[in-house]
């Protein structure tokens, strides 16, 4: 599959940096240790891809993967990164809000949370942006083999009822990076963002 083709394109840390904005991007977001380079490898079923990103000096980048010449995943600087500076993180968050607010080809956000700590005010923030932008969002719980299926099942219900009414509009799934659970769902949603 398509998603197997990743590979590592470009850093960036301002929007001019950035690929030229044609094709179409997914974009990943969570905060720190939510799990999300764990799922842009599963994902794309590489061990280390999203290494790249954990690099000292790349974790406040916006890392580009290309899968072919007009599609991209964009793995987003991780939210609330604990051994930076606050004036550092209130940079990363501009750079978030520029490429968010500017990139044409964005078609769609994953939103990594983990299944044990659900809807944080970074999360919230990103619901209430997609929201406002009309940016369909799609939700991993991630880690969810953390939990035994019924208490994962139940914690995405909730959750669930949580966002109904939302404006945003949203999807959620489980997801572990560990087992493979909800690989083949969030498979689907790239692809039909993607058009793959
Ligand atoms: P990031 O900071 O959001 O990129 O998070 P990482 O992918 O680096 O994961 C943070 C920690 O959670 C690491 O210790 C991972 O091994 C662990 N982790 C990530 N995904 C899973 C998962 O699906 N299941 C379990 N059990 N642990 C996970």
């Amino acid at each position: 599959i398509l998603l197997h083709q990743a590979s590592f394109l470009q850093s960036a840390q301002r929007l001019d940096q950035c690929p030229p904005d044609e094709g179409r991007e997914v974009a990943f977001a969570g905060r720190s240790n939510a799990g999300k380079s764990s799922a842009i490898n599963r994902l794309t079923g590489q061990r280390s891809l999203a290494r790249t990103s954990k690099t000292p000096g790349r974790t406040q980048l916006i890392n580009f993967f290309s899968l072919d010449d007009e599609r991209r995943l964009v793995d987003l600087p991780g939210y609330g990164y604990a051994k930076v500076a606050k004036s550092k993180r209130n940079e990363w968050q501009e750079h978030l809000d520029h490429y968010l607010a500017e990139r044409q080809v964005l078609v769609g956000l994953v939103l990594m949370m983990d299944i044990r700590h659900p809807l944080k005010d970074f999360d919230l923030m990103m619901l209430e942006w997609a929201a406002q932008a009309n940016m369909p969002i799609h939700i991993l719980m991630t880690k969810a083999d953390k939990l035994k299926f019924g208490a994962a099942k139940s914690t995405l219900l909730k959750v669930q009822s949580q966002l109904k009414g939302h404006p945003a509009p949203l999807s959620l799934q489980l997801f572990s990076a560990t087992n493979g659970t909800g690989c083949d769902d969030a498979w689907e949603k790239l692809g039909e963002w993607l058009e793959i």
